[in-house]
């Protein structure tokens, strides 16, 4: 049973994050979609939020675990018995910083393998930072993210506007 993780912030989770997790699918058994707790990232939603619509943007897909994890990402590899961590790449300013972390998470643990996968060149311009910016101006958001997230982002601004 190949295992492999892929960590995010997930702030929401948007179609550019649903294309790797299925672009995963096709290489792992099992992937496990986990938000790292101990981003240093102020999130629009909270954890339980952003677990909540991971469940529900994932529940059509078989071989999908939704989690979260404080602490190390190569210590929760180990603990969730997998022997990959996946991450997306749109461009070369994505980069320099996964390099990085991959080559760090290599020092802590040679065992586990950094895998980066290309999304369809539609999603390469999306994040969910500016998927977030453009709901917050009151833009339309249906053609970036699953239906669940347009509605939750939705109700953030009514609340927010009040
Ligand atoms: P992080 O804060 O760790 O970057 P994100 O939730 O922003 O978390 O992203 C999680 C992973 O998904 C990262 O590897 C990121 O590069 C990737 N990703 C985010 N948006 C896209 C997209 N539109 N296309 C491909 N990969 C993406």
């Amino acid at each position: 049973m190949k295992i492999a993780i892929y960590p995010g912030t997930f702030d929401p989770v948007t179609n550019g994050h649903l294309d790797i997790l299925e672009r995963a699918l096709k290489l792992f058994d099992r992937v496990v979609v986990t938000i790292a707790r101990n981003s240093a990232k102020n999130p629009l939603f909270s954890e339980e939020e952003r677990l909540e619509l991971l469940r529900e943007a994932t529940k059509k897909y078989g071989a999908v675990d939704v989690d979260s994890f404080q602490g190390l990402l190569v210590d929760y590899v180990r603990t969730r018995k997998a022997t990959a961590i996946v991450r997306g790449l749109r461009a070369m300013t994505d980069f320099e910083f996964e390099l990085q972390m991959a080559l760090m998470n290599r020092k802590l643990d040679e065992r586990v393998e950094t895998v980066f996968l290309m999304p369809n060149e539609r999603y390469t311009y999306l994040s969910s930072n500016i998927v977030r910016e453009i709901a917050r101006l009151g833009g339309d958001v249906r053609n970036f993210v699953p239906p669940v997230v347009r509605k939750a982002l939705a109700a953030k601004n009514r609340g927010t506007s009040r």
